[in-house]
Formats: C-alpha cells, structure tokens, sequence
C-alpha cells in the first residue's frame, strides 16, 4: 500500500541530491498553466458568461447567477446544524486568537535628529479569497482565509467556491453558513481556474448578475488548476503562497504509536488522490507496525478507491527510513513538508531543530486534524517544498508595509554628499542634481 526508501546505506546526500531520493507527487504545475491559460483568457475577454460555460463543464451544473443571493446565505446558517454551528464559532474563536495577535503596529525610527522612517501597515483594500469544493468541501478553508483578512483590516472580501449541482449550483451550503457566521456578504459560485480569473480581471454587471469587481490579492488553497491560475495571474494579482494538494511527514522514533501514526498519514491521504503521506523514521519496528496498522485503518475508512489507496501508493508517499533521527532531520528539512508532525522522544527539542515545515506539530496530542479545524493556527500552508521559502497564510499576508520617510532641510543637507557621491557612482546624476536643487545647485558643507 506504501512504498518504502531505505536511506539507511551511506552518508545522506546535501540539498537537491537529497531532495531527488525524497518522495513528491508529479503536480506539474507548469503543465497545468497550458490546460488554464485558455479558461483565464477567456474569462478576460467574456467575464460572468465564461465563468458559467466553465462551471457547467467542469462542474456539471449552469448557475443562473455567479453572486450567491443574500437570502441563500441567511438561509444556509438558519439551518446549519448546532453542533457544527458551534464548531465553527470555537474554529473562528481559536483563529481570532491567534491571528489578532499577529497584527503589526505603526514603528517611527529616527535614523537623524530632524529624519524619521515610519513603517506603516496598510491592509490591501480588495481580496477574493478561494474556498475549495471539487472532491471534498472545506468550510474550515472559509475560517482560514477570512479571519487573518479581518483582523488585517481588509474592506473588501469576496469569497469564491465551486457550484455544486447537488444543491442547484450554489456552493455548499456548510460554506455559506461559514461566511454567514464571519459577515461575509460577498460570495460567488465559481470555481478552479475561472474562479481565480473572475477575482483578477473581474466580471460586468449583467443578466440580473452584479458582476465582480477586480481584486488585489487572492489567497487559498486549491487543486493544481487553482494553483496554476494563480501562478499564471500572479503581477496582475498578488497571491498568498501556491498551496495545492495537501502533505504530511511524521518524523517519528520507536517511542511514537503506530496506531496514531497510520491514522495521521491517513487523515491527510483522504483529501486528493495528489495527497502525499510520509513517514520518516529510524525504527525498523515502527515502520512494519505502521504497514500493519494502514492495512487495518485504510480498511474501516471512507473515501478509500478514489483519494486514500491512490494517495499512499502514490510515488508522493512512503516510509523513509533513516539511520538515526539527526538524518531523519536532514531529510524533513530537505522534503519541506506542508504540515510536519514531531513523534519522537522529547519532541519539542526537536521541533525546534526543524528548518523548513509550514506548520510544525509537536508530540502526540498535536495531530494534523487539530490544525485543520481547531489549533487556532492557519491551515492554509505552503505546498511542493514551497515551506522553504514561504510562510502559511496569516495577518501579514494582507497587510504591505509602506516607508513614509520625512526629512529636514538639516538632516539632508547632513547626508547631501553620499547621496550625491552615490548617483555619481551609478551614473546617474540627475539623481544628484535633485539634491543640489535644494541648495542652490550646490553640494551642501557638512558640519
Ligand atoms: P478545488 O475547489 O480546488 O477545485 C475544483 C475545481 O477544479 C472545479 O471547480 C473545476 O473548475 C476545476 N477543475 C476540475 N477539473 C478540471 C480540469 N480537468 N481542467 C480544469 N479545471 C478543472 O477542489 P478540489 O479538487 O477538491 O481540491 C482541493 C485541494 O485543496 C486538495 O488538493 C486539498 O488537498 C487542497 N487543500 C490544500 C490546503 C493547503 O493549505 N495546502 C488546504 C485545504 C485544501
């Protein structure tokens, strides 16, 4: 059901030689870009009537208006279920918690007496934010994206989920009552690629339908079409980081329960036949146990054919068996898991040797689940290795920092001379010139 790589033999290779003998799913983003440059083309050039014709292909259902009415969000939340009404509040709760604490505050340095650089934090004013929908619905995703945009002070939220037929082309009705709970009034039923191309070049008004105003920045998670538009569109659009199908490595030792082990690598196996699981371990005996373990757990789940056997005997998946945990490190360092779970004695030392892992999860009581829905952390994590350069999603994804620099005349004419001394140096003396402007077209005497 899962393969398993034997890095036990020799000195592990550094950097990409290592990476190469890691498992990783074929998610050819690049290929992607060729299936959704057609479907964003199209958007731009027919808008709202593109992203309709697109839905009833790829998601088998024509929606007569792609803005959700108001009166189906008031009415998904008045019959949300009561337990899942309150799991989603304690989800927003915990979230606000963390993200709230995350905001930056305005910070004046004063470089001279009389010359001050002030960093302030603007929000982005307009944000569509993507909600999956293809193969499993993720309200939680609404939770995600939305609560770091508010408490970031973004005005302008629109959220985007894929049309589903089985409930006439709206999106599920588990997200609408999520956006109903976080006040958010503007929701479209699109998804995939054209969604992403809705939110860039926006939609007319027309037919009954409002039409979408062009946005700033589009965060999400989603599948490889999602994730190409937003690499496609990216200059036109800002984008959070590419968080395609999802990912676990467990870094384990023979301290860690094969029962919980299996049953992580599995939870995050039932979202997308591209799902990848991973186990990293230095015990021979964890290793068989897990085997053992999947064959029970994979028997008694659901979504087995079509996401989770695909997922673990995928060549994105598989037992790494490394000689002592000091490899194992090198190895989830160099895999750059999405989420990365720590089973290992004295698992917070080493979590905190970890380099690269968008979220770490440290211990036995800190399973992936928890930070899907109810840590109060982001679920929204880089992909692909991307940890290694980015971070989740977070109040700082929706916030730029802007330099006010304000000088005296005094505090300039202090520093006139390497300005000018520098544009002489590029070759660019206008540059210098509008220093000595100010001064007569002189460089000013330092003191
Ligand atoms: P999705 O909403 O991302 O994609 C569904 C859309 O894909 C459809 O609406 C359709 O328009 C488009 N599509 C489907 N087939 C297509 C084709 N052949 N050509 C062009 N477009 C096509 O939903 P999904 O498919 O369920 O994927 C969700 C993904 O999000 C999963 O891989 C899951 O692991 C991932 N996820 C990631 C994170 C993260 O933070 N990294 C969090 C949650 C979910």
């Amino acid at each position: 059901m899962i393969s398993r790589i034997d890095l036990r033999g020799e000195a592990l290779p550094e950097g990409s030689a290592l990476r190469d003998l890691l498992p990783r799913a074929e998610f050819d983003v690049e290929a992607a870009l060729e299936t959704v440059r057609p479907i964003c083309e199209d958007v731009r050039h027919h808008g709202a009537a593109a992203v309709i014709d697109y839905g009833e292909k790829f998601d088998q259902v024509r929606v007569p208006s792609l803005r959700v009415p108001a009166e189906a969000i008031d009415r998904a939340l008045d019959e949300l279920d009561p337990a899942v009404r309150a799991a989603l509040e304690e989800s927003i709760r915990r979230a606000r918690l963390v993200h709230h604490e995350q905001r930056r505050t305005t910070h004046t340095t004063q470089v001279v007496p009389g010359g001050t650089v002030t960093e302030k934090w603007i929000p982005v004013e307009r944000v569509g934010l993507y909600v999956p929908g293809g193969r499993a619905v993720y309200p939680s995703s609404v939770v995600m994206n939305v609560v770091p945009a508010q408490e970031a002070g973004v005005e302008g939220l629109a959220v985007a989920s894929p049309p589903q037929k089985e409930f006439g082309g709206l999106p599920h009705p588990t997200i609408l009552a999520a956006c109903a709970l976080l006040g958010v009034d503007e929701v479209y039923a699109a998804g995939g690629a054209q969604a992403i191309a809705m939110f860039a070049y926006g939609t007319e008004d027309g037919d009954g339908d409002p039409g979408c105003a062009p946005v700033n920045l589009v965060t999400g998670p989603g599948n490889i079409y999602v994730a190409a538009a937003k690499r496609l569109l990216k200059g036109r659009i800002g984008i959070d980081a590419e968080a395609g199908p999802t990912e676990i490595a467990i870094l384990a030792d023979s301290t860690a329960d094969p029962v919980h082990v299996a049953a992580d690598l599995i939870s995050q196996a039932e979202h997308d036949p591209m799902a990848a699981s991973v186990l990293v371990t230095d015990s021979d005996e964890l290793a068989a146990a897990t085997e053992t373990e999947l064959k029970t757990q994979v028997a008694a789940s659901k979504h087995v054919d079509d996401r989770i056997v695909p997922a673990l005997a995928g060549r994105q998946s598989a037992i790494v068996l490394v000689r002592d945990l000091a490899d194992g490190l090198k190895v989830v360092d160099a895999y750059g898991a999405e989420h990365l779970e720590i089973q290992t004695a004295d698992a917070a030392a080493v979590a905190d040797r970890v380099r690269n892992a968008g979220a770490i999860f440290v211990g036995a009581w800190a399973p992936v689940s928890l930070g899907d829905y109810c840590a109060g952390s982001n679920h929204v994590l880089p992909t692909g290795g991307c940890a290694c350069h980015s971070s989740g999603l977070s109040v700082q994804s929706f916030l730029r920092g802007v330099h006010i620099v304000d000088y005296t005349r005094d505090a300039l004419a202090d520093v006139a001379h390497h300005v000018v001394t520098l544009a002489e140096a590029e070759d660019l003396p206008a540059h210098g010139a509008a220093i000595k402007a100010r001064f007569g077209w002189k460089v000013p005497d330092t003191k």
